[in-house]
């Protein structure tokens, strides 16, 4: 016991050594705002400006001027102002999350940054809808909002300076535990990663400490090489000077259990808070159940044969909201549809929270991440045609544009979705003309024709996608391309997997074509099929996201305000039981990934692409 204690304090101060060369060399990245701007300059050019600053900062005029000019510069649109004298700790969290070099650089970075000022071009300020103000003084938690936002809608033109003249306002233990909570409000409906990072800090500073009775040398190794990580991070010339940091070192340990304490009390007064005012708010009416659901269909939605056969009955199984859901499958064609359909009613019932409100952190998070797979797509493209002007249908926030107009910076792309998604990724720059609503309804009115029209994972929720199709033949020009990428429930693991494949994403999928019946559908509308790939266009995760789904079935999350409270034994089961699946997560992780590189282009994996002309 005490030689597995020894070896992994060992192992603590490898990591401790390592992660602050890792955090000096980002110091280093980090360069200042210019300081030889004229004053006679800085009056006019400070009013070009907003800033955004959390209650009781001061930006002064000349810092301003230089946030301007530094715009001016570099040609970007949003810079943080991190404060010279930031204290070491704050510098050291900011430092793990933000690299510098990339945050000009990669259109789906948005680190966040100080959280203690923030400049913004006007234009910016603009199309960010309701402006960058919150009312009254700012708290930290709104300026992480508000830096995500801004970076959100200035991709690759966002910047952190150092502002020397900048004086870092002290952060109490609520704001520090409100700062956290909203950086990490992404987890937030299915798992709240606050009070475990807290918790996991809790436990880094027990094995240290406990370490000196049990393991000295190694704990002491372990301990010596966390004190002194500031002074190796910030010794030297640096605009980002955190004050004390020499002798801080000496009581870092101390220090830092007593702020962890504040940050745990802080964080139990802010769940109590929470927890009586939920419980003082009526519950939301229950909609009324009989709206729904369409009329069960006794023939295939795809073919008309009356041969269905129960392929799936399943729950709710991530927002857990009530309703149960059955997918049928024909025998004669294989189409795999909702039976009986949501009417649209039951579907804005089914999709509240899930991209917006509670989920939409989490949603643009997630989305942000599918970077390989947004190139995998503009590749496919790229091999038929050159770009000019581009429809997305379905487009969400228009993540996958970001990466299309990368590649095709000439091309113009126009969005189309049924939510407001479309409309704020218009503000974002995302979209050169966003239009709202239903593409069948749109396409008879659309202005011009397209030589590309692109629809990911798009069709499985609509509706009618025939429909779709019909109003993709309007909108493609002859001799223009269709790409579209849907989930493939003919892949082995939709079976062996059950209700916990993830790509049936019940309620919201509605269709699940067989690739034949899409390929011959696209014929019948006059298109010419260029391409289908299976395995190479899989999303990949079935294994992990089935844990995933286990577990939020077993032991729901006890965050969705839906639902009534779980009890004191629930959310200790749900601890217990995501603590015992890491392994399994671990597995799964990598099980995915050999699984997925096996796939040929024939192999179904769990989505497939097509690319098709119209004749
Ligand atoms: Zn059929």
């Amino acid at each position: 016991m005490r030689r597995i204690l020894a070896a992994g304090l060992w192992a603590l101060a490898a990591i401790h050594l390592a992660e602050a060369i890792m955090l000096r060399r980002r110091r280093r990245q980090l360069a200042s705002l210019p300081d030889d701007v004229p004053a006679a300059t800085a009056r006019g050019a400070a009013a070009k400006l907003d800033v955004v600053a959390v209650a009781g900062s001061a930006v002064d005029q000349a810092t301003a001027a230089a946030a301007r000019s530094e715009l001016d510069a570099t040609g970007a649109q949003v810079v943080d102002l991190i404060p010279g004298d930031l204290p070491a700790e704050r510098a050291l969290r900011l430092l793990r999350r933000l690299e510098p070099d990339r945050l000009g650089a990669d259109p789906f970075y948005s680190p966040g940054g100080a959280h203690e000022a923030v400049a913004l071009d006007p234009s910016v300020s603009d199309r960010m809808a309701g402006g960058p103000a919150e009312d009254g003084p700012l708290d930290r938690a709104a300026l992480v909002r508000i830096t995500l936002r801004a970076q959100r809608h200035a991709p690759t033109a966002s910047r952190a300076r150092v502002a020397p003249r900048l004086r870092a306002t002290p952060s109490e233990p609520e704001d520090a535990w409100r700062e956290l909570e909203q950086r990490t409000a992404y987890s937030r409906p299915y798992g709240a990663l606050h009070p475990l990072l807290v918790a996991a800090e809790s436990a880094h500073l027990a094995v240290m400490t406990a370490g000196l009775a049990v393991a000295p040398v190694a704990a002491a190794a372990a301990l010596v090489s966390w004190s002194a990580q500031p002074a190796l991070v910030f010794a030297g010339r640096s605009p980002l000077r955190p004050p004390g940091v020499a002798f801080g070192s000496f009581s870092r340990l101390p220090r830092a259990w007593a702020a962890n304490a504040r940050l745990v009390r802080a964080g139990r007064r802010a769940t109590r808070a929470r927890d009586a005012e939920r419980r003082a708010a009526p519950p939301p009416a229950p909609p009324d159940p009989r709206a729904w659901f369409e009329p069960r269909r006794s023939t295939c939605y795809w073919c008309g044969s009356t041969a269905l056969a129960r392929r799936l009955d399943v729950t709710d199984l991530l927002q857990h909201k009530p309703g149960t859901f059955h997918l049928d499958e024909c025998r004669a064609c294989g189409h795999v549809f909702q039976n009986p359909a949501l009417t649209p009613d039951g579907l804005d019932y089914y999709y509240a929270d899930a991209y917006d409100g509670l989920g939409e952190e989490l949603a643009e998070t997630s989305f942000a991440a599918l970077g390989t797979i947004y190139r995998r797509r503009v590749e496919s493209l790229a091999r038929f045609t050159e770009p000019r002007a581009w429809l997305d249908v379905g487009t969400g926030h228009a993540h996958f544009l970001l990466a299309a107009r990368r590649r095709w910076p000439e091309a113009t792309f126009d969005a189309l979705d049924m939510s407001d998604s479309v409309e704020e990724a218009a503000r974002r720059g995302r979209v050169d003309q966003a239009y709202r609503g239903m593409f069948p309804d749109l396409a008879p009115r659309l202005p011009r024709r397209y030589d590309v029209v692109s629809m990911h994972h798009y069709l499985e929720h609509t509706r009618d996608p025939k429909r779709e199709l019909a109003a993709a033949a309007l909108v493609v020009e002859p001799g223009g391309h269709l790409m579209i990428e849907v989930p493939d429930a003919e892949a082995s693991w939709s079976h062996r997997l059950g209700r916990y494949w993830w790509q049936w994403g019940q309620p919201q999928h509605q269709h699940f074509m067989p690739c034949d019946n899409l390929v011959a559908a696209l014929g019948a509308e006059g298109f010419e099929v260029l391409s289908v790939e299976r395995g190479p266009a899989t999303m990949g995760g079935d294994l992990f996201n089935a844990v995933g789904l286990v577990l939020q079935h077993l032991v729901r999350s006890p965050h969705l305000p839906w639902l009534p409270e779980p009890s004191l034994a629930h959310r200790v089961a749900r601890v217990a039981l995501y603590g015992a699946a890491v392994p399994a997560m671990l597995v799964t992780k990598l099980a995915d990934e050999v699984k997925d590189a096996r796939l040929g282009p024939g192999d179904a994996g769990n989505a497939y692409r097509i690319v098709a002309r119209r004749t």
